[in-house]
């Protein structure tokens, strides 16, 4: 643990140096090069198309800008350009605690990669991050928000900290009924949601294929259920990875608000059109929260500068004698 381990996570973070990823686009089923750059203080996430004309191709991720689609969360800008796939990304910035960044692309969808943020997670690790001389900000829910759409629903309540519970149910008995709950702090993204792929059903393969969808899907990048088998021949990475899989798609849209969400997120068969409905109904609802800075929440809720169980006693006291 560094000595500034109390101060790092109430700055603003950015990538210490950019990340080039090359993969395929899962539904464009397109070759992308997409380049992850260090982002401005206070300036979170853009995406910025370098194969669009100049001056047209930057995309702000953010709720206000995202198209309705179920299949994947799709941003666009006022020029009518478009990202798609944007979530498994989102989610590891998210996840990694980089607040600020660039994300170039030289084509239309983010690089679907194994189908999880795993290889955008490990890539994060490896540079590592900085902080930024900016406190980092946070939305603080105080009073429930609902969203229903037909038989789905989410409700955003108030709590301490950023926590996620997804419950899904579908016919398939490769799936059936599955909880998850995921407090978002210290190793648990990276260790219980990270490495969830994706999943398709084999029933819908050939019909989503004649609409020029998943048009780069292969094993290689979604889990494929049909009926009470799983396809893929390496097998499912957590028991229960479809429904890990949600909390990872329900924090990468939930940062389409900007700034983290201080508050517990419960979905119930949740999709991409609900968990965004929430992040619209958070701005709609603004007497329902409050915006401040994570250090200011901290003081509020009593903890201070504490981190969370420090390796050993000398560094404790320093922690106790304010060092750290
Ligand atoms: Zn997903």
């Amino acid at each position: 643990m560094s000595n500034n381990a109390g101060k790092h996570n109430v700055m603003q973070k950015t990538l210490r140096q950019a990340i080039t990823y090359v993969g395929v686009g899962l539904h464009s089923g397109r070759k992308l090069s997409m380049t992850v750059r260090p982002g401005e203080a206070d300036s979170g996430v853009y995406f910025l198309r370098k194969d669009v004309a100049a001056g047209e191709g930057l995309i702000a991720a953010r709720w206000y800008n995202v198209v309705p689609s179920e299949l994947s969360t799709v941003i666009r800008n006022e020029h009518g350009v478009t990202v798609a796939t944007v979530e498994h990304l989102l989610a590891a910035l998210r996840g990694c605690g980089v607040d600020n960044a660039v994300v170039e692309l030289d084509g239309p969808e983010v690089p679907i990669m194994d189908g999880s943020s795993e290889p955008f997670v490990s890539m994060i690790e490896r540079v590592g991050t900085v902080s930024q001389d900016a406190p980092r900000k946070a939305i603080w829910i105080q009073k429930p928000l609902a969203v229903r759409d037909g038989d789905k629903f989410a409700i955003l309540m108030p709590d301490t900290i950023s926590r996620i519970t997804v419950a899904i149910e579908f016919d398939h008995q490769a799936i059936g009924a599955q909880t998850m709950s995921v407090a978002l702090v210290n190793e648990a993204f990276r260790r219980d949601v990270a490495r969830a792929r994706t999943f398709g059903f084999a029933e819908q393969v050939e019909n989503l294929k004649s609409q020029g969808l998943i048009l780069g899907g292969s094993l290689r990048n979604a889990v494929l259920v049909d009926g009470d088998r799983i396809v893929n021949e390496e097998g499912l990475r957590y028991d229960n990875e479809f429904v890990r899989h949600k909390v990872l798609d329900c924090l990468g849209d939930l940062s389409l608000a900007g700034v983290q969400i201080i508050g517990h997120l419960y979905a119930y068969k949740p999709g991409h059109q609900l968990n965004t409905a929430v992040v619209k109904e958070v701005f709609e609802q603004r007497d329902a929260w409050s915006y401040l800075a994570v250090d200011e929440l901290d003081m509020l809720l009593g903890r201070g500068e504490i981190p969370a169980a420090p390796s050993d006693s000398s560094e404790a006291n320093d922690l106790l004698a304010g060092k750290g």
